[in-house]
């Protein structure tokens, strides 16, 4: 008889360096595929219908795959805690699977909702086996000399970079079980009531032969210029592989090994001067990774709550229609609704973009930095919490490492900056396509008016200055600690 095991894919969905997969194909002849739907829980987090979309287009690939090498995969639909547990109870039982494999998440309710599978596991005698691959690094495992965990980045980039020299990167292939299932695979459904629409599959094939296509094309033609070319929104000079890696279409053992052979296996440094390329997106994969280990350090950072507890003190301003402005793209100022209607037309934001957004919300609107967080969260196609909070929370300075707090984005002096032949406002704000920044800024309101273009709706001498008085009222210092060396969008 064989010895038949569960592999539980989550946001690993690929077959591709899948370590879970990987062991349970060394320990037991026969494999069963399990994906879980759980809608109201997706619902209470947030989750994009565009990144739902996608999931479940990654999941009917994935389960593809898996039938060709044997493996049939189920669907389940389940919510909470107790709920999921009983699923796979269940399914073990009927399937006669002796163990459940799985590759860990680290929020806070995932990881409530895995505790309860483990105790089940554990009453029914399950051999339960859960690894590690969502980072490059395990979450919380890096500590400071003092034994402390890291709340700034520079020198948690020196010590990720000494712990990842110390162990291979080889990424796994997926493996064949011994033994064919003669299951059948369930159909992944093509839509989920309540996450429809929005979702274009020209944009995010969700495949794993896309996120490698990308990351070839990305090393390639992309990664030697990667540091100069990833702070211009109008050119793709970044990977725009953060969909992937989210959903785990691509592990990031995948990337690091693609980066690390084009910089001659120096995981710092390496290429000189304007081909420091691979070594900046290293410490992008970094970033990654500081963000997680936040996540796990810090708990209440999963619970929306600030990095910086003293800055929960600040008094948010409330106001729904200079939010609904925001967050429409209707603000009057060109770089930030340019942004904010390329999240909404496509589900991404340039890094660049994403950062004056946020400060804008955060410091010349002074809304609460969590409505902002949200709004990402429901629209993005690479919404992830570790990585959505760290962003936020670093661009209303309540975070580690935050920008300080007297420092704020002019969002035009961004757009001289980075945008300079206004192409990307243009791409993304027609009432204003064909018009040099000069022009945007000599635009009368009538002239607005004309073209139908929104009028700037703060004054920012005024919004500066009452976002200042606000921090300055909660004693924090005007040299709040920052690390100078660590912007993660600098
Ligand atoms: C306010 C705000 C919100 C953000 N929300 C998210 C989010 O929900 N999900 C998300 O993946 N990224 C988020 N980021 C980080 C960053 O903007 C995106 O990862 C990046 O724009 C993705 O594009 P790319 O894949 O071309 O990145 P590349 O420049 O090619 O970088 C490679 C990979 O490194 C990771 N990465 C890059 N920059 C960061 C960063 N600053 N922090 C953490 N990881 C990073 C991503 O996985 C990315 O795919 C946010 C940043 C800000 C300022």
């Amino acid at each position: 008889m064989t010895a038949r095991a569960l592999i539980w894919f989550r946001r690993d969905l690929r077959l591709d360096d899948n370590l879970a997969l990987v062991e349970a194909a060394r320990d037991y002849d026969e494999l069963v595929g399990v994906f879980v739907l759980s809608p109201r829980m997706w619902r209470a987090h947030d989750e994009a219908p565009r990144k739902v979309q996608l999931w479940l287009d990654a999941a009917e690939g994935l389960g593809a795959a898996l039938e060709a090498r044997g493996v049939a995969l189920k669907v389940l639909r389940a919510d909470t805690p107790g709920e999921v547990a009983a699923a796979l109870r269940e399914l073990c039982k009927a399937l006669d699977c002796k163990a459940i494999y799985f590759n860990n998440e680290y929020e806070i309710n995932e990881q409530r909702r895995d505790l309860k599978v483990a105790e089940m596991a554990a009453d029914e005698g399950l051999h339960l086996r859960r690894f590690d691959t969502r980072y490059l690094t395990l979450p919380g495992s890096l500590k400071t000399a003092a034994g402390g965990p890291y709340t700034v980045f520079t020198p948690f980039r020196r010590r990720w970079a000494e712990a990842l020299s110390a162990v291979e990167h080889r990424p796994l292939s997926a493996p064949t079980p011994r033994q064919r299932s003669a299951l059948a695979r369930d159909p992944v459904p093509t839509q989920l009531e309540g996450f429809e629409g929005g979702f274009d599959r020209a944009l995010w094939p969700a495949t794993e032969a896309e996120a490698e296509r990308r990351l070839k094309r990305f090393v390639s033609h992309g990664l030697a210029a990667y540091a100069e070319g990833r702070d211009r929104p109008a050119e793709a000079g970044t990977s725009a592989l953060s969909p992937y890696l989210a959903a785990g279409l691509l592990s990031p053992r995948r990337a690091l090994a693609a980066a690390l052979k084009a910089n001659n296996g120096r995981l710092s440094g390496g290429l000189p001067g304007s081909l420091a390329g691979p070594s900046t997106w290293l410490s992008e994969l970094a970033w990654r990774d500081f963000y997680g280990h936040v996540l796990v350090n810090f708990p209440r950072v999963s619970r929306h709550r600030a990095f910086k507890v003293e800055t929960e003190r600040l008094a948010w301003r409330e106001a729904p229609d200079e939010l609904s402005r925001w967050c429409a793209g209707q603000t009057g100022f060109a770089l930030v609704d340019a942004g904010m209607r390329q999240l909404m037309a496509t589900g991404w934001m340039h890094n660049r973009v994403r950062m004056v957004v946020a400060s804008f919300l955060s410091k010349d609107l002074m809304l609460d930095w969590r409505l902002g967080e949200r709004h990402f969260m429901q629209h993005l196609i690479d919404g992830d919490l570790a990585a959505n909070n760290g962003g936020w929370q670093w661009a209303a300075s309540t975070g580690t490492d935050a920008q300080p707090w007297f420092r704020i984005f002019n969002p035009d002096a961004q757009a001289e900056k980075f945008d300079p032949e206004a192409r990307y406002i243009g791409r993304w704000v027609p009432e204003l396509k064909g018009l040099s920044l000069k022009q945007i800024a000599r635009l009368t309101p009538a002239e607005r008016r004309a073209r139908g273009y929104a009028q700037p709706m703060v004054d920012r001498g005024a919004s500066r200055a009452r976002v200042m008085a606000a921090f300055r009222a909660l004693g924090l210092g005007d040299e709040a600690p920052h690390d100078a060396g660590a912007d993660p969008n600098a």
